[in-house]
Order: structure tokens, then sequence, then C-alpha cells
């Protein structure tokens, strides 16, 4: 697809890191499946992997991690 942020690059299927903040937690996940702009280098996740990251951010506060660097996996 076209890129919406730089509207000049197309995407292309690669991986990612992912950095989220909640409540004091700072979590990495790496290699997390994306469509990345070959311009810009925005990164696109689907509906399902945005969600997967959401729900293992909320997993890790909730557990009392405060920082973490782990390897995305599909659940
Ligand atoms: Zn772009």
């Amino acid at each position: 697809m076209k890129c919406t942020v730089c509207k000049h690059g197309e995407t292309r299927p690669g991986a990612v890191s992912v950095t989220l903040e909640r409540q004091g937690a700072t979590l990495v996940f790496r290699q997390v499946p994306a469509q990345v702009c070959d311009n810009c280098g925005e990164a696109y996740h689907d509906e399902v992997v945005s969600m997967q990251l959401l729900q293992k951010a909320e997993e890790a506060v909730r557990a009392g991690v405060e920082v973490d660097v782990r390897r995305y996996a599909a659940a």
C-alpha cells in the first residue's frame, strides 16, 4: 500500500522494534511483523498484531514489569 505519512513510499513486509510505555513501564518488542515504508521507514501493523502488542503490554504491567525487551512471537 502507499505510505500515508510521506505519501511517496510503498510499504513492504518487514519487521521492526516497537516500544510501548504504560504506567511507567517500558516494553520493547523486537521483530514485530509490519509493513514498512521503503521511503520514510514508517511501520504499519495489522489489527491483530496491534491488539496483541497492547495485550502483552497490559499483562507485563500487571505482572509488575518495569523494563522489558522481548521478541514478539505470534500467539
Ligand atoms: Zn513513507
